[in-house]
Order: structure tokens, then C-alpha cells, then sequence
């Protein structure tokens, strides 16, 4: 029988955050001047990571998602790739980059096991990827996804998230651009979490404007009907184009949601609006058995009943979710550490 929460939701997708670190500074995520990081002494370690993941997968968890901050910041991370690879009872593995550092590494990460990758891509204008972002990196980012589209992944995605007035009319681009590469592009409403401290209801474009305007463009396309937790909506361009969109903010799917997340320094946390976590590195430092961890996620997960972005959408959203002085005293709230 699979460990199933309050509303009968399973637990299967693992996000695992390998750092809290980023090299950009998207304007959506990490808009700031200053962070407070994780120490350093409390990052998990490869082993400490497995460990958990053992104590997870018995329970359910047969998917995981590396993410960061920047997961590729982290070193040697194809080690670890490699290890998590190795296990069984992991039918899926996938990595979210921001791709900046993803040429160097894409045939090795491939080569360590990883099956998916998804790379970030918001803009295709250089100008307003300096502004999103506050680097001039955009050239690295499309030659790694150059680079990940010939190392031989089963699948290769773009993520864009999409903010009025900044690249909403970048839908067709994008999406030409992404039909050029072989991968499928998902465009992402923009989510009022913690670390979103520019987020305004009127920047959001809903999941209905993005696909009147997509249709506009191409003609009536189909939606996809598929039995799956997956996050995004997938509809069919008369092309033959696949596309997704992920409607967290105006038609969220918290119903279905098998999701929990482990930071970098073992929190787990049921929601990616969760105030709190549960802390799984103290527990395996002060020598827990696998057993004993397994326990302890058994009890959280069957009571949880997080629906985080329901609430969120029931909610008056006249202020950002998380103050930034709350932000300051808690980096778990950021979205950056919680791994988007
Ligand atoms: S808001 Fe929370 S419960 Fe809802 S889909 Fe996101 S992670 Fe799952």
C-alpha cells in the first residue's frame, strides 16, 4: 500500500535541493541585493543524501528532481548522480538548471545516470535577460541547451516563467525556439512564494491569456489528456507541437499534488508554501536508523494536508506572501533554498 496523506495523496516525487546557492538573480526568485545562506557545515553530504533517499524510497518515492538553487554549483555533483542512479526503486531522475554551467557538465551528468533535465529559459533577448536576471549570461544558457539537446537525455524541457510586461510576448518566439531544439517548452504563471518580493497580481498572466494567445497564433489546438501528477497541462499545436503550462497561481492542482522537497540542509518540507519543515539532518547526525527515519516520514506524511496554492488563490494577494525581514531571519522561507 503506498503512504498516503490526509487527502489520499501519495508520496512519490522527491525535489532534492543540492544547494542553496545561485549564480543569477532572477527577478521572480532571489530580486534582492543580499542573502543569508545556509552554513555550509549544514549542507548535506552525498552519503547523508542517499541515506535519506533510502529512507524515503521504501515508502514511495520513485521519482526525484535535483534542484538549488543552481543544482550544478554544487560539486561533483555527477557523483552523486551516479549513486542516486544506481537505486532501483528510483524509476525517474531529473535535474532543473538554470543552465549557465550546463556545457561543461551536460555529457557527464548524462553519462552518471541523470534521464531528464530541464533547463530555465525566460527571455531570448539579451537585454532582458541582463535585466531579469542581473547577468549577461544569456549565450552560455542557450549553448547549454545546445549542449543537452545532443548528449542524449529522454527528455529535454524549458521552463519560462511568464510576467506581464517583461516577456509575454515571447510565447511564439520561445516556443519556435524550443521546437528548434527538440525540447518542450512550459510556460510557468508567476507564483507569489516566498523570495517573490516584486510579485503583483496584475504581472501575472493566466494559463486562459497565454493559451488565447498561443491559439491566436497557430490555430485550435488539442489538450492532451494524460492520467498524471505532473504539474503542467500539456496541449498539441497543429503543427505537432507539445507544449505545458503550469497554472500554479490561477487553477492550481494541490489536489493531486505527490510532491514534498528536502532542502539542502535536510529540511523536509511538505509544500512549496510550507511555513515549516521537518528536520531530517539532526535526527540522521545523532545516528537514526534508516528504520527510525523511515518512522518519522511516515508519521508527517500521513497527516499532511498542505494545498498550499489553493489557499494562496482564496486569499486577498494585495501584499507579497512572505515579508522580506521574515526572509531575512528564515532563509528555508526563500524559494531559492526550498528548490522552486
Ligand atoms: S502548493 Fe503545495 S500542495 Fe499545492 S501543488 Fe504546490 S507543493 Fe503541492
Amino acid at each position: 500500500m503506498p503512504l498516503l496523506d490526509r487527502f489520499s495523496r501519495p508520496l512519490r516525487s522527491l525535489r532534492l535541493s543540492v544547494t542553496d546557492r545561485c549564480n543569477l538573480r532572477c527577478q521572480y526568485c532571489m530580486p534582492e541585493q543580499d542573502y543569508v545562506w545556509l552554513p555550509r557545515e549544514n549542507l548535506l553530504t552525498f552519503e547523508e543524501i542517499g541515506g535519506i533517499v533510502d529512507a524515503f524510497t521504501p515508502l514511495g518515492v520513485d521519482r526525484i528532481r535535483l534542484t538549488g538553487g543552481e543544482p550544478l554549483l554544487r560539486r561533483d555533483l555527477s557523483v552523486l548522480i551516479a549513486s542516486l542512479a544506481a537505486r532501483p526503486a528510483i524509476a525517474d531522475l531529473a535535474l532543473t538548471t538554470n543552465g549557465v554551467l550546463l556545457r561543461p557538465q551536460a555529457r557527464a551528468l548524462r553519462a552518471a545516470g541523470l534521464h531528464r533535465i530541464t533547463v530555465s529559459l525566460d527571455t531570448l533577448d539579451r537585454e532582458r535577460f541582463r535585466g531579469l536576471t542581473r547577468t549577461d549570461d544569456l549565450a552560455k544558457v542557450l549553448d547549454g541547451i545546445d549542449a543537452a539537446a545532443s548528449a542524449g537525455f529522454a527528455s529535454l524541457k524549458l521552463d519560462t516563467v511568464v510576467i506581464r510586461g517583461i516577456n509575454d510576448d515571447e510565447l511564439v518566439p520561445l516556443l519556435e525556439y524550443a521546437k528548434s531544439m527538440r525540447a518542450e517548452l512550459r510556460f510557468i504563471e508567476y507564483m507569489d512564494v516566498g523570495g517573490a518580493t516584486q510579485w503583483t497580481a496584475n504581472a501575472v498572466v493566466s494559463r486562459r491569456e497565454m493559451l488565447a494567445r498561443i491559439e491566436a497564433h497557430y490555430g485550435p489546438m488539442l489538450t492532451l489528456e494524460e492520467q498524471s501528477s505532473a504539474p503542467a497541462d500539456r496541449f498539441l499545436l497543429p503543427d505537432g507541437t507539445t507544449f505545458g503550462i503550469i497554472s500554479s497561481t490561477t487553477e492550481p492542482f494541490c489536489a493531486s499534488c505527490d510532491r514534498s522537497r528536502l532542502t539542502a540542509d535536510g529540511v523536509w518540507l511538505l509544500c512549496l508554501y510550507a511555513a515549516t519543515g521537518t528536520d531530517l539532518r539532526r535526527p540522521l547526525r545523532a545516528g537514526a536508523s534508516r528504520e527510525d527515519l523511515q518512522r518519522l516520514i511516515e508519521a508527517v506524511w500521513s497527516v499532511r494536508a498542505d494545498r498550499g496554492a489553493e489557499e494562496r488563490l482564496s486569499m486577498d494577494r494585495q501584499t507579497t506572501l512572505v515579508p522580506i525581514r521574515s526572509l531575512k531571519r528564515d532563509a528555508h522561507l526563500e524559494m531559492h533554498t526550498r528548490g522552486g
